[in-house]
């Protein structure tokens, strides 16, 4: 194992009365990334989050890692270039978690001429988006014949269907992605991470800031934590914390909600991602394959209502699925959805408006005094958002050092050539917990995926609980028991819904299964977080209602 093996969980752990050279508020993308930046040059870091890491908006994105086609026909041609910029970085530095998929966009229309007419317009948008990601991806956009779009979207409608195209982008686990940025700071650079540590004061004294923090789970406390520099990473939780600073920022936070739906493959099969336009309407639906289901949204509104949870309403699942139904033969009811999740995104307000689809999506940075305040952006340019905010951080600490992150690889990461090696000793470890190949695969390959070149150490656990489990998790192939202990032991996960909403993600997906999976793997559960049944059975109840991932029939 690694130097620094388990986050700082309980404050005793962490020496906690020295003054840090920075503290971040908010383990999001954001505060994530600036928390490796400043700890890789050099600064000791605390990193600290109400909740759990990527608890907000960053484990509720469309886990696209993208330049934004809609970025790119609006005009915002620097916007899509730095993104796509960020895309190839975040491919070399956790190819396990970034990885490329192919995404179709039907061309639907009533007439042949403005069938032509689309497709031409979206194949000069695409030419751009090649062109912007060019030096960095092999691969271009392509066009497609009516029957390679069926292939690839076998429910489409084919009355209005002309053919279409295929592109290049990438697609992330967006919690993990954090959370694996986070355990890189920790592990390999020292970075102190508090989680359920809530920011309620800040006192500013003499060059030092004290941030007051109570923890937001377990015993009720309160204890202090001191920094020369404060990073504000807190998303839309920025609206509330900025008023604790002497100085405030000089931009305000517009929360805009988004939600994603989703249903079993086989009701809505995929054999590649698409970007669908919404005949009667203007938006564009993503709609993405993702194991055993499909899922598929988002949707834009503004919001103002209780920004740590945004509900999920009626209308926004009627929304959803008129305008899939109107391109796909699936017939989506509400009860055929299984999981869904509601975020918001922290838009950075523009004077002159206040409608979500005109606010840019460009992050802002403001820095007071020892303060720098962040927020805006996008989960695909959080790297280089944290290097321009540790940089403020640097300069107000008089270091110079420069950013090491384009570089850096996360935890879990490794090159083409090292594949093969590692499934193989993956495959031998699982070979002393059963004789089954096809269970070695399928095993394997579920290791792969989440964990990189992680995944042996699991094994290693998965192989000594193997004939605890239950045939309903070895059936499920979402999260074994030794999963369970290695999520929190080594990668900070401390409730129910750090296992099955973060470091997992079948929550997201299917509620229903996420909850008996939790049964299936309660004694387990119960020893690693050092729970009892009532608390159990109370954090399983938490998970199953909070708004932001419970869906109305
Ligand atoms: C529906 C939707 C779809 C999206 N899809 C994509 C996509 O496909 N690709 C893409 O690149 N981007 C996407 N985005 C944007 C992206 O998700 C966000 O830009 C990014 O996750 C924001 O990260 P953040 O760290 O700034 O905020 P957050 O992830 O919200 O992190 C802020 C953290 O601060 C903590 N915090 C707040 N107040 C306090 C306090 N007082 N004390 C301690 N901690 C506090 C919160 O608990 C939270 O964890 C999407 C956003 C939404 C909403």
């Amino acid at each position: 194992m690694d130097r620094f093996t388990h986050y700082d969980l309980q404050r005793q752990d962490a020496n906690l009365s020295q003054v840090f050279d920075v503290a971040v508020i908010g383990a999001g993308s954001t505060g994530a990334g600036i928390a490796l930046d400043a700890a890789s040059r050099g600064l000791s870091v605390v990193l600290i989050d109400r909740g759990d890491v990527a608890s907000a908006t960053s484990s509720s994105s469309s886990r696209l890692i993208h330049g934004g086609l809609r970025y790119l026909e609006s005009g915002e041609v620097t916007l899509v270039a730095e993104a796509l910029r960020e895309r190839s970085i975040l491919q070399k530095i956790a190819p396990h978690l970034v990885r490329p998929l192919g995404f179709t966009i039907p061309i639907v229309s009533r007439s042949r001429y403005f069938a032509f007419a689309k497709r031409h317009l979206y194949s000069a948008t695409l030419w751009g988006y090649d062109l912007a990601g060019s030096l960095r991806s092999a691969k271009a956009h392509s066009v497609l014949s009516t029957k390679e779009v069926v292939r690839n979207l076998p429910l489409i409608r084919q009355e209005k269907l002309h053919g279409g195209l295929l592109y290049p982008d990438s697609l992330t686990d967006d919690a993990r992605l954090t959370n694996s940025t986070v355990l890189t700071a920790h592990r390999a650079y020292g970075a102190r991470v508090l989680t359920y540590s809530e920011v309620t004061e800040v006192k500013d004294k003499a060059g030092t800031v004290g941030l007051t923090l109570r923890s937001t789970l377990g015993k009720p406390e309160t204890f202090e934590v001191k920094a020369k520099a404060v990073a504000v990473a807190a998303g839309v939780g920025n609206q509330l914390l900025s008023p604790l600073f002497k100085s405030q920022p000089n931009f305000d936070i517009l929360p805009a909600k988004g939600i994603h739906l989703s249903v079993p493959r086989e009701k809505l099969p995929l054999n590649s991602a698409a970007a669908i336009d919404v005949p009667s309407d203007k938006r564009r639906v993503f709609v993405v394959p993702w194991g055993r289901y499909s899922y598929f949204g988002t949707t834009d509104t503004r919001y103002d209502g209780d920004l740590a949870s945004p509900d999920i309403t009626s209308e926004d699942v009627a929304y959803l699925l008129e305008g899939l139904n109107e391109v796909f033969e699936a017939d989506l009811a509400p009860a055929d959805i299984t999981g869904g999740w509601s975020g918001l995104r922290p838009l950075v307000m523009e004077r002159g408006t206040d409608n979500p689809e005109e606010v840019s999506r460009k992050h802002a940075i403001s820095v007071r005094n020892n303060v720098v305040f962040v927020a805006g952006g996008k989960l695909t340019t959080y790297r280089a958002m944290a290097t321009q905010v540790t940089d403020a951080l640097c300069e107000i600490l008089g270091v110079k050092a420069k950013s090491q992150t384009k570089r850096l690889s996360l935890i879990g990461s490794y090159l083409p050539h090292q594949e093969s090696e590692l499934r193989r000793n993956i495959d031998r470890l699982l070979a002393q917990a059963t004789s089954s190949t096809t269970e070695r695969i399928r095993l394997g390959e579920h290791l792969i995926a989440r964990y990189g070149a992680e995944a042996p150490k699991v094994a290693e656990v998965i192989v000594n609980s193997w004939n605890l489990h239950s045939p309903d998790l070895l059936e499920a192939d979402e999260i074994y028991l030794g999963e369970i202990q290695y999520m929190t032991k080594f990668e900070g996960a401390r409730t129910v819904s750090d296992l099955f909403l973060r470091r997992s993600r079948i929550a997201t997906l299917d509620m229903d299964l996420a909850v008996s999976l939790a049964k299936a793997s309660k004694k387990e559960i119960m020893r690693s977080l050092s729970i009892n049944e009532a608390e159990f059975n109370l954090q399983v109840d938490q998970m199953v209602k909070a708004p932001s991932t419970k869906v109305p029939k």
